[in-house]
């Protein structure tokens, strides 16, 4: 089946010309839909449709009406929440408890910016003070204009939702582009647009391959803004070509982060969240604590009790009751990870995994694998793998912790275990990174920043950071008329 996949100007249109990409089951290999690749020609037509939207009545809308229809969404992506989980499961692969909760988290992301949108009402003409009387100062917070969103694959429908929610809050006009190998939720959102009356052009959605469609859309003149998640190297090239024309740019890019267990650390909540923070997702968190760095007095312990509950992890398709890991997205993330795991067992032990797990012979399974001692210069250290493998190291100092940590090419996340506060106080003062969770690892909040620092990306999503990404800030400053000034007639 083809379906007419291009959501343009509040239409869905059918392509002008033949490319076609398929959507792939990760569970079954099975394509579940062939769907439409927007060509630039189409790209060129979404990013006009979402200019005469901007510059028509949405970039004058006020926050309390854009709110209105963010709620509008929210509770539309409410009612179908079941469906669009499945869905989810089916294109991505995930375990049917994690997309929903992903499902739950884009809805709350919608709810929060509607309230950001009415907060922006408030914040219109806020004076500024200034330290000559003779001028008052006032700030208005306008939108960016068009926005280019383009999305990953590891959380389809919850990072669209994470751009398209805080760029219709700020009263930006969008054109999403996401993963060619997720686009089904994504393009849900399209008919939730629909459902909910949004205005023509606001939201235009364009599945495509990155080359074609996304490169078109981050090139793209009319473009003001680009909001990108995704791998270092595709956002170099964005930056890059978005310095012809000074683009706006948020990079939200990859890690390789460090949960630090100290020996002081509760032994049951250390190996609970070691797990949950690398096999979750099957691993494919841009976050995701894939260097465990343990400290000696523990170590051992640790590492039993956590190689044993690795093993008992329930592997399957995603919508198989008590589920906790799926497949891998696709065949070529499947066949990536998997040529690393090879090479990784020459630079260090395997203590468990490494394989397809038997009984499981088509689908992209790959075991929760855990390599011990890796040398640093490894690819299993310092690389994101983006798949269901930990590394561990030991250490003996807190700066020796710290110091491994931080030698990382990335700055997105690191989570520190430890009784001692003070101490995981400090350390999380020291660690090169954007988020630093204590005791925990991995959870993410829709109020809180995220994002990292050197190839992890550039600029914060979420919170009011996300909002900001689309406003420009503009002074308007008045001569006070009966203030002595002059500069030619004095
Ligand atoms: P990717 O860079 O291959 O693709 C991301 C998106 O960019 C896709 O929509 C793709 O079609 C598009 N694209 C590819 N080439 C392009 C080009 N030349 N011009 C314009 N668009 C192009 O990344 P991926 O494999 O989809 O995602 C995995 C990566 O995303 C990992 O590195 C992960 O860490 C990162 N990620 C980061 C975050 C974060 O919040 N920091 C969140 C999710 C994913």
């Amino acid at each position: 089946m083809t379906a007419a996949t291009l959501y343009i100007d509040g239409c869905w249109v059918a392509p002008t010309h033949r490319n076609r990409f398929s959507s792939i089951n990760p569970a079954t290999e099975m394509k579940i839909q062939l769907l439409a690749a927007a060509s630039p020609k189409e790209v060129d037509k979404a990013v006009t449709a979402a200019r005469c939207a901007f510059e028509g009545d949405w970039g004058r809308t006020r926050g309390s009406e854009r709110a209105g229809f963010l709620e509008a969404m929210a509770n539309d992506l409410e009612h179908r929440a079941e469906e669009l989980a499945l869905l989810e499961v089916l294109d991505n692969g995930k375990p049917l408890a994690e997309a929903e909760r992903d499902v739950a988290d884009a809805i709350a992301c919608f709810r929060y910016y509607a309230g950001l949108a009415r907060e922006l009402d408030e914040r219109q003409d806020q004076p500024l003070e200034l330290d000559d009387p003779r001028f008052s100062c006032r700030l208005r917070h306008e939108p960016v204009g068009v926005a280019g969103l383009i999305t990953p694959w590891n959380f389809p429908l919850l990072m669209a939702a994470w751009k398209v929610a805080p760029a219709l809050a700020a009263g930006a006009t969008c054109v999403l582009k996401p993963s060619e190998f997720t686009s089904l939720t994504a393009l849900e959102l399209g008919h939730t647009a629909h459902a909910v009356g949004l205005p023509p052009g606001v939201l235009n959605i364009v599945p495509g391959l990155g080359g074609e469609a996304g490169q078109a859309l981050a090139l793209h003149p009319e473009v003001d803004k680009l909001a990108f998640s995704g791998r270092p190297v595709t956002g170099a090239k964005l930056m890059g070509g978005a310095a012809a024309d000074i683009k706006r740019l948020t990079l939200e890019l990859g890690g390789k982060s460090s949960l630090i267990v100290f020996d002081d650390a509760d032994l049951d909540a250390a190996v609970e969240w070691a797990l949950y923070g690398i096999f979750w997702n099957q691993g494919q968190v841009s976050s995701a604590t894939s260097r465990l760095l343990v400290q000696e007095g523990i170590a051992d312990r640790l590492l039993e009790r956590l190689v044993e509950a690795t093993r008992d992890i329930c592997i399957g398709p995603g919508t198989e009751p008590g589920v906790q890991m799926g497949p891998l997205v696709s065949a070529s993330r499947y066949s990536q990870v998997m040529d690393i795991i090879a090479q990784g067992k020459q630079d260090a032990r395997l203590l468990t995994g490494g394989r397809r797990p038997p009984g499981l012979l088509s689908g992209y399974f790959i075991e929760p694998t855990i390599f011990d001692e890796p040398h640093t210069g490894s690819p299993l250290w310092r690389h994101e793998l983006f798949g269901p493998v930990l590394s561990v190291k030991r250490f003996k100092t807190d700066e020796q912790a710290l110091e491994m940590a931080n030698d990382s090419l990335y700055g997105l996340a690191a989570a520190v275990m430890s009784s001692d506060l003070d101490r995981a106080d400090r350390i999380a003062g020291q660690l090169r990174v954007g988020v630093v969770w204590v005791n925990c690892s991995q959870p993410t909040f829709v109020q809180a920043p995220w994002g990292g620092t050197r190839l992890s990306g550039l600029g914060r999503e979420l919170g009011t950071w996300g909002l900001d990404n689309y406003l420009e800030v503009k002074q308007v400053t008045q001569y006070q008329a009966d203030a002595p000034w002059g500069w030619y007639q004095r």
